[in-house]
């Protein structure tokens, strides 16, 4: 049984061979550690091992999580804490409160909640827009062909800073498959740009298709499994 820290360890050596495979710049790859539904402890431990970017789904498991570790200290570097999962308006406080950046924005009425609510002292929330590249019905996420319109009123938010887009494809285990979806999304991301829009991040590749995601252009990817273990059902899937 390898630690968490060889594992983590394992993964940062993984995506810098992907980076030199694929002809991707040395280091425009970040890791997201996907942190839901784990402990505490198992997150402090990623810390000491040099992790302090961390993915969350649920906000009722992930706040006294978020409390505990902040006031730990335990990294020379601040930790990040990125939202991943799907908003329900009633979450979007807490989550402008306590997270620095939100993967998970498929319509306007929750990006206005975040900027509104925003606490001023902060600097601004970064935001990637969720996209429903597989078209599936039951998978959040705007559809392709609203992204732009989407992602223009929120450039006029002023306490959001849009970062880029962010996809969960449907599950395939054939890599040509999940790197068309990928490639979907890097491409919706060039059209937007073209449009005048920054945009800097791709948030795009889990445990089984870091590979393909790495490939056609993420620039981080949200890695869970590979580094804390299978999970256990969540207790919370309302959040
Ligand atoms: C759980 C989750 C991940 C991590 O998935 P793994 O397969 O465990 O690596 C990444 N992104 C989102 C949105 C998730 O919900």
């Amino acid at each position: 049984m390898k630690t968490l820290t060889e594992r983590i360890n394992a993964i940062c050596a993984r995506i810098r061979e992907l980076e030199i495979r694929y002809g991707r710049e040395p280091g425009s790859v970040n890791l997201l550690a996907v942190s839901k539904t784990r402990p505490a402890e198992d997150v402090a431990e990623a810390i000491l091992a040099g992790q302090t970017a961390f993915g969350e789904n649920y906000l009722q498991d992930a706040l006294p999580k978020i409390e505990a570790l902040t006031s730990k200290k335990l990294a020379s570097n601040d930790l990040s804490w990125h939202f991943i999962g799907p908003i329900q308006s009633n979450k979007t406080r807490d989550i402008a409160n306590h997270f620095q950046w939100v993967h998970s924005v498929d319509r306007l009425k929750i990006a206005q909640r975040l900027s509104d609510q925003r606490p001023t002292h902060l600097p601004p929330l970064n935001i990637c827009l969720q996209v429903n590249i597989s078209r599936d019905p039951a998978k959040s996420g705007v559809a392709p062909e609203q992204a732009m319109e989407l992602a223009m009123a929120i450039t006029q938010l002023p306490a959001l800073q849009l970062r880029g887009l962010m996809a969960v494809p449907s599950q395939t285990d054939d890599p040509d498959e999940q790197r068309a979806l990928f490639r979907q999304l890097r491409e919706l991301a060039e059209t937007i740009r073209n449009a005048g829009i920054e945009l800097d991040t791709l948030s795009m590749g889990m445990t089984n298709d870091m590979e393909a995601a790495i490939a056609e252009g993420a620039t981080m990817v949200r890695i869970g499994t590979a580094i804390f273990g299978p999970r256990n059902p969540p207790k919370a899937p309302t959040t």
